[in-house]
């Protein structure tokens, strides 16, 4: 069914196929974007922290105890969470299922 305008198709999301005025074929309504990025997030957090724990026992227990040693591995850690989010985050939106 057009839309009132007449200029912006309703197409069904992906998932939930309610019909929105706007949505590309194969896309996810808002909604359906929303939550996905929720679980994504669920599981982006245990994984940079599963990582964040590994790298943290490896700086506490094979780097040597030198003060500046420790102060890389501790930015070492931090990287690590916010890098191993930030890439399973996004390859969790690509791959969770529907
Ligand atoms: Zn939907």
């Amino acid at each position: 069914m057009p839309s009132p305008g007449g200029w912006a198709p309703e197409v069904p999301c992906a998932r939930c196929e309610r019909r929105v005025p706007g949505l590309a074929w194969g896309e996810l309504c808002r909604e359906c974007r929303a939550e996905r990025t929720r679980r994504a997030a669920g599981v982006a957090r245990r994984v940079a922290l599963a990582a964040t724990t590994a790298v943290g026992l490896y700086v506490a227990l094979v780097t040597p105890p030198v003060p500046l040693i420790r102060v890389y591995g501790i930015v070492a850690i931090l990287a690590t969470y916010l890098l191993v989010r930030q890439i399973v985050h996004r390859v969790a939106m690509e791959l969770l299922p529907r």
